[in-house]
């Protein structure tokens, strides 16, 4: 044994560290990043921007210009106050670690992966609720498992990654209402998706909101929102280290983000593409694609580990699940602009013959 297997935490040991595939090379449709960079109209005025940022002082620790830009982006009610991560991933750590240690985190199956992982980093127990076969929450099931295993903290993506549907409203709002837990709507696709729960805080006190600038274009920049009433914020604020948010995150937010309309307008042409490639990809009986609220779409299919062996191939990286999974039988696709859409719907194309 090493020293340091000797010395770790042995339930950290087991844990197998999150798996970025080597994309080089690769049409990169697995992570759902945006194709859309910086605009070309703006990257001048960007440089010099970002060349006024002090980066030998630390940085707001408040980052309050950025709260400002954020809040008018995205529209956030005065009411509510805001606690920016290091990516919304950094705020999943940060809640739990909010928890009491072997408190209960629930979520549901299949879900983001993170907030199983957080909660074993964190000392906490963690359980999922399987959806049903559409990938929709059965609610008095899940009722049902909330009243008897108390949880303290549940998440819910929505829309959800890596199904791509928003649960019905009223399932979530029940849930709510029921539980004794904070809810976090983890709404990280929230420009894809025609609803949201932001306005609901006002209604629940155990209700936060999280969000994140990476699935509009800023994955880069690593930059999360978690939204709340303001005591809550206040509260959950002393477990953020004090400098999170670098300066060039805050600088480069600061510019980029108060272009709404072109990130408003990037989101459309994504929604437009999300839905001609639905339908061009419903086209192939060998697939199943599933309604999708978000900028990519599960795709079932009987061959689907081949199938993503086969687009690597072809250059183009989507997002494969290995074959333990409940998930072996599909692929989830990154929507990004017509140009590569066409490239992936050639591959399959070919692929399928
Ligand atoms: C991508 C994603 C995140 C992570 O966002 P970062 O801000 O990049 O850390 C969080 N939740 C869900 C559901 C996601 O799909």
């Amino acid at each position: 044994m090493t020293f340091i297997e000797k010395w770790l935490r042995s339930d950290i040991k087991n844990i197998n560290a999150y798996h970025v595939p080597e994309s080089k090379n690769l049409l990169k449709l697995d992570a759902m990043e945006s194709p859309f960079g910086v605009p070309s109209n703006l990257k001048e005025e960007f440089l010099e921007y970002i060349a006024k940022a002090e980066v030998n002082r630390y940085p707001d620790a408040a980052s309050a210009q950025l709260k400002g830009t954020l809040r008018v982006l995205m529209e956030i009610p005065g009411e509510f106050e805001m606690l920016l991560g290091n990516g919304s991933d950094e705020l999943i750590q940060l809640l739990a670690l909010a928890c009491n240690e072997g408190d209960l985190i629930m979520s549901f199956e299949p879900s983001f992966v993170m907030y199983e992982m957080v909660s074993k980093y964190a000392h906490l127990r963690y359980q999922g609720i399987k959806l049903d076969s559409n990938f929709d929450i059965n609610l008095s099931e899940s009722i049902e498992a909330i009243n008897s295993k108390k949880p303290k903290l549940i998440f819910i993506a929505y829309p959800n990654n890596p199904t791509g549907n928003a649960f019905d409203y009223d399932a979530i709002i029940e849930i709510i209402r029921t539980t004794d837990a904070l809810v976090v709507l983890d709404e990280a696709y929230y420009a894809y998706s025609d609803r949201s729960f932001l306005s609901e805080i006002s209604n629940f006190s155990n209700l936060v909101v999280l969000r994140t600038i990476s699935k509009i274009g800023f994955a880069g920049l690593r930059l999360g929102l978690l939204i709340g009433s303001k005591e809550t914020i206040a509260q959950l604020n002393k477990l953020r280290l004090p400098y999170n948010i670098n300066i060039l995150t805050q600088a480069s937010a600061n510019f980029l983000l108060q272009d709404k309309q072109g990130i408003v307008k990037n989101a459309e042409i994504l929604t437009n593409e999300r839905q001609r490639l639905f339908e061009e990809l419903s086209f192939f009986s060998q697939l199943k694609v599933f309604p999708s609220q978000t900028n990519f779409l599960l795709v079932h299919c009987d061959d689907a580990q081949s199938l993503h062996s086969s687009l690597i191939e072809n250059g183009i990286l989507v997002k494969g699940f290995s074959l333990d999974s409940e998930l072996s039988n599909f692929i989830r696709i990154s929507v990004s602009e017509p140009i590569e859409n066409n490239a992936l719907l050639a591959a399959i194309k070919e692929y399928y013959g």
